[in-house]
C-alpha cells in the first residue's frame, strides 16, 4: 500500500520538478496574452467613449423627441420604399436610398456585442473559479501538503524501496542526467510551495474585484397594433420588429424611436460587458504574472547562474 503511495508521489514529484521550465514558458506566454488583451480593451473603451460622447440624460431627451414611427420614402420621387439588407429600395423608380443611421448602427453593434459577451463569459468563468473560496482553500492546503506529506513520503519511500522502476530508470539515464533530474525534483518542492503561498494570497486579494456577470432581459415576443403613418389604416407589427409594411398603402412604417432606443441599450450593454471583461482579464493577468515573476526569480535566474557556473568551471 505504502509502496503504491510512494510510487505515485515520486511520479508527481518528477512531474512537478521537470515541468518547471514548461510552467515558466507557459505562464510567460499567458501573462503576455492577458496584458495584450487588457491594452486592446483599454483602446476599444477609449474609442467607444469618443464615439458616444453624449451623456445619458441628453440621449433620453433626444429619444423622447423622436417620432414613434415614420414612413420610409424615396429620396428621389417621394414614393414608398422598402427595407433591404444594405439599403432602401424605391418600389416606384428603383432608386436605392440610405438606411436610417440608428438601424445601420444597431445592425453593426449586434454581432460585436455577441462576440464580446461570449469572450466576457469565458474570462469571467475562469476568473470566478480561480478566486472562489474552495480553490483558495485547496491552494492553502497544498502549502502544507508539499513539505509535510509529499516530501516525507518521498524520502521514506526511497529508503524503503531502493529498487522500483524509478530507480532503474534513473540508473539507465546515467549519473549526470539523474543528478540534474533530482535537483529539479527538490527545486520543485521549494518552488511549488512558494507558488501556492503566493497564489493563495493573490487569489484572496482579487476575489472582491470581480463584478457579477450582467444578465440582460430579452424583449417580449408578440404583436402590437397601430395606425399607418401614411394612410391611417390599421397595422399589426412584431413587438421586436423594426418596421411594418402597411397592407393598404404599402408604405414601410419605420419604428424610429424603438430602433434608437435599441441602439442606446446595445451601446450601454457593450460598455457594461466590456468593463466585466476588463475586470476578469485584470485578475487573470495578475495571477499569471505572479506565477511568471516567481518562475523567473526561482527557476530561470538560478538556472542561468548554474549554467554559467558550470561553463566557467569547465
Ligand atoms: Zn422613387
Ligand atoms: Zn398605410
Amino acid at each position: 500500500m505504502f509502496r503504491v503511495l510512494y510510487e505515485v508521489v515520486a511520479s508527481l514529484a518528477i512531474v512537478q520538478g521537470a515541468g518547471l521550465p514548461l510552467v515558466l514558458v507557459g505562464s510567460g506566454w499567458l501573462w503576455w496574452r492577458q496584458a495584450a488583451q487588457l491594452e486592446a480593451l483599454t483602446r476599444a473603451g477609449a474609442a467607444a467613449e469618443r464615439r458616444g460622447g453624449k451623456d445619458a440624460t441628453d440621449a433620453r431627451a433626444a429619444l423622447a423627441r423622436l417620432p414613434t414611427r415614420a414612413p420610409l420614402r424615396c429620396p428621389a420621387c417621394g414614393a414608398a420604399t422598402s427595407l433591404r439588407v444594405d439599403a432602401t429600395l424605391c418600389t416606384h423608380c428603383g432608386t436605392r436610398g440610405e438606411l436610417p443611421a440608428d438601424y445601420t448602427a444597431l445592425a453593426q453593434l449586434r454581432p460585436q456585442l455577441r462576440a464580446l459577451t461570449s469572450r466576457a463569459n469565458r474570462h469571467w468563468r475562469v476568473a470566478h473559479l480561480l478566486t472562489r473560496a474552495p480553490v483558495r482553500w485547496l491552494l492553502t492546503a497544498m502549502i502544507f501538503v508539499e513539505p509535510l506529506v509529499l516530501l516525507p513520503v518521498l524520502l521514506i519511500g526511497s529508503n524503503l524501496y531502493p529498487d522500483t522502476w524509478l530507480d532503474r530508470t534513473l540508473t539507465e539515464l546515467g549519473e549526470p542526467v539523474a543528478v540534474v533530474l533530482m535537483g529539479f525534483v527538490l527545486l520543485g518542492f521549494v518552488v511549488w510551495m512558494i507558488l501556492f503561498i503566493m497564489l493563495a494570497g493573490t487569489s484572496r486579494g482579487l476575489a472582491s474585484k470581480l463584478p457579477g456577470m450582467p444578465v440582460f432581459a430579452e424583449l417580449a415576443l408578440g404583436t402590437r397594433q397601430g395606425e399607418c403613418v401614411a394612410c391611417g389604416g390599421a397595422i399589426e407589427y412584431e413587438a421586436r420588429g423594426i418596421a411594418c409594411l402597411c397592407p393598404y398603402c404599402h408604405v414601410e412604417n419605420f419604428r424610429v424611436r424603438f430602433v434608437a432606443r435599441r441602439r442606446l441599450e446595445a451601446e450601454a450593454r457593450e460598455r457594461q460587458t466590456r468593463s466585466v471583461l476588463f475586470a476578469a482579464t485584470t485578475i487573470l493577468e495578475d495571477l499569471t504574472g505572479t506565477v511568471c515573476v516567481l518562475m523567473v526569480a526561482l527557476v530561470a535566474i538560478p538556472g542561468l547562474a548554474a549554467a554559467v557556473y558550470a561553463w566557467m568551471g569547465d
